[in-house]
């Protein structure tokens, strides 16, 4: 078995047998095509053949929405990967020496696992909705069930290397899912309910295993603040045997920045903290179900600041459903306060569109147009102000709701 980073222009191994992809953002499907194309491996599924390998994805992004993708994998595994991926592997060297219809076909027996190419799906219209999706054989289940693994020992790096695009960084997750359920966050709803990691049996051996081999160490999950021992998990990496430990962690819910959690960290060598706030407009966040205050947002940076951390990076989005231009005034007043309230940090404003993600509350509402305009005016306006704004692409947030809510035909049509 061989794991590859897409980053990195590695050797592939030759003539491989199965070929995986995890897909965590809607635009991975890039690497996909980058990878089938050096391995001269057909884009399509209904164009390879027996010698082909099969290519499989996971990942939530397919889990939520694979339809887009279907013409290019042979398998996807809805779900969680942890009994799934066995599952899958057992499945297949059941029928490893069959040709590959009869492999496909055996796999599509198994819970969790979608096989596109066996079924068939009827427009109302060349540009209509669907009218059906139906399997083409009658063995084949008319509905694939997401698979949801329930075990409270959650996923831990396995490779530890310079070459990661975290560097040397061993990651573990600590919680999975998020339990605020903000109206458009895939990363909360597609992957409920929400898993802690059992502290004692499973988070502190998988730390210890991981600081073996590195002191660098990530914690992982949509909302790592909320694991309901998170104060136990710091007093447990605040000992001194853990002194040289570089901490890591993903974005933190902005009213667990306590000073503590801010001492420890900037303790651990982190100078920073990532706080999704998505708008200085208390509306829109109550419209998003974010239940955050500006005085929070105010106490989480002088907190920052009194524990010693040097910056905090702000993530925001324009193009809410509801927001209004003086929305985005609030923004800007936000940000203008969070400087007069905690002078000499260094303050990131990161922006991105509002693109609708399947199976959240706001699937059904569309990429806001006036975006590009409302994250041209906030770079004027904060830049002007000396402070730093990072825009994500406007054009490329298009293309990802395309993705995300788009059938088997976006991608065709779209290329
Ligand atoms: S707090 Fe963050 S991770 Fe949790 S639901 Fe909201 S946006 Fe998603």
């Amino acid at each position: 078995m061989c794991r590859l980073f897409t980053d990195l222009s590695e050797k592939i191994p030759a003539n491989p047998e199965i070929v995986g992809f995890s897909f965590s953002w809607e635009l991975d499907y890039t690497n996909l095509f980058a990878l089938l194309e050096q391995l001269k491996i057909p884009l399509r599924a209904a164009e390879r053949h027996d010698d082909h390998p099969l290519i499989f994805g996971g990942g939530s992004v397919l889990s939520a929405n694979p339809e887009p993708y279907a013409d290019f994998f042979d398998v996807i595994l809805l779900g969680d990967g942890e009994n799934l991926l066995d599952d899958f592997i057992d499945r297949y060297k059941e029928v490893r020496g069959e040709n590959r219809a009869e492999k496909l076909r055996h796999l599509a027996q198994t819970e969790g696992i979608y096989i596109p190419n066996l079924y068939e799906v009827k427009y109302e219209s060349p540009t209509g909705a669907i009218a059906a999706i139906t399997p083409k054989f009658p063995d084949v289940p008319a509905a694939v069930h997401k698979q949801t693994y329930r075990g409270n020992t959650l996923s831990a790096s396995t490779v530890v290397t310079e070459k990661a695009a975290w560097e040397n960084i061993y990651m573990v997750e600590v919680v999975r899912s998020c339990p605020e359920m903000c109206r458009f966050c895939l990363a909360s709803y597609v992957t409920l309910p929400f898993r802690t990691a059992n502290l004692e049996k499973s988070l502190i051996p998988a730390i210890e295993r991981g600081l073996k081999v590195t002191n660098r160490l990530g914690l992982l999950g949509a909302s790592v603040t909320q694991h309901p021992e998170f104060e136990a998990l710091l007093d447990y990496l605040s000992q001194p045997k853990y002194a040289d430990v570089r901490l890591s962690i993903a974005s933190v819910r902005t009213n667990t920045v306590t000073e503590k959690l801010a001492k420890t960290l900037a303790a651990r060598d982190t100078r920073s903290i990532t706080i999704a706030v998505e708008s200085g407009s208390e509306k829109l966040r109550e419209i998003v179900n974010k239940k955050l205050t500006n005085d929070e947002i105010i106490t989480a940076a002088v907190n920052a600041k009194a524990g010693g951390l040097k910056a905090i990076k702000f993530y925001g989005m324009v193009g809410i459903p509801g927001e209004e231009p003086e929305d985005v005034d609030e923004t800007i007043a936000m940000m203008l306060a969070v400087r007069k309230a905690a002078p000499g940090l260094r303050l990131t404003l990161g922006c991105s569109t509002f693109v609708p993600k399947a199976h959240t509350p706001f699937q059904w509402f569309g990429v806001n147009p006036t975006a590009k305009k409302r994250l041209q005016l906030l770079q004027k306006k904060l830049r002007s102000q000396g402070m730093e704004f990072r825009p994500e692409s406007y054009n490329w947030s298009v293309i990802q709701g395309l993705l995300s809510r788009g059938d088997r035909v976006s991608l065709i049509y779209w290329n």
